[in-house]
């Protein structure tokens, strides 16, 4: 996993210019059966890809707080939002709340997140690939291949299975 890790920023770039050609056409027409394909490729590359292998998005990305998130977590610890807020938050340039730091603090070692029960909104739907009316997310997605290898690859087979002409 290392080793795919190192060269998915270099292999998201070479498929940038492919992948956006194939997402500007997705959105103009997109196929009847979309959700569904997207729920299968999705399930079948998290059968194959152990995200406890992983872990890059949280080393790398961290995700975007809601207020329901914050209330939820500082609850969880017996905390006033606010304190937590202090402790692990900042607001950055869109005005969200996001990590102070990454990797997120509340990755272990050995991968696991330390707050999964109560984590982010954010943390559970990442990578987003198994959403409905996936080609609303196009430019998300474009972003995610280059962090996240399970959406490269099903990014890749979207591409097989659904070509557009
Ligand atoms: S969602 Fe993607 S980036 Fe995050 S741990 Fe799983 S495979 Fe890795
Ligand atoms: S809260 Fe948990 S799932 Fe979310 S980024 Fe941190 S370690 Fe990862």
């Amino acid at each position: 996993m290392e080793k795919i890790l190192k060269q998915l920023p270099q292999k998201a770039r070479e498929k940038m210019t492919e992948n956006r050609k194939f997402f500007a056409k997705l959105k103009k027409r997109p196929p009847k059966n979309l959700d569904y394909v997207m729920q299968e490729l999705h399930e079948e590359e998290f059968e194959r890809t152990d995200c406890l292998d992983c872990a890059n998005c949280c080393k790398t990305t961290g995700p975007l707080f809601t207020n329901a998130d914050i209330e939820r977590i500082a609850k969880s610890f017996k905390q006033k939002p606010q304190v937590f807020i202090d402790s692990y938050l900042k607001i950055d340039e869109d005005n969200d709340y996001v990590l102070q730091q990454l990797p997120c603090p509340f990755l272990g070692a050995d991968n696991y997140c330390s707050i999964y029960d109560v984590r982010p909104k954010a943390c559970r739907e990442f990578p987003h690939t198994d959403r409905k009316k996936f080609q609303q997310i196009a430019h998300l997605t474009m972003k995610n291949v280059a962090i996240c290898p399970a959406a490269f690859n099903i990014v890749e087979a979207m591409k097989e299975r659904l070509p557009q002409k």
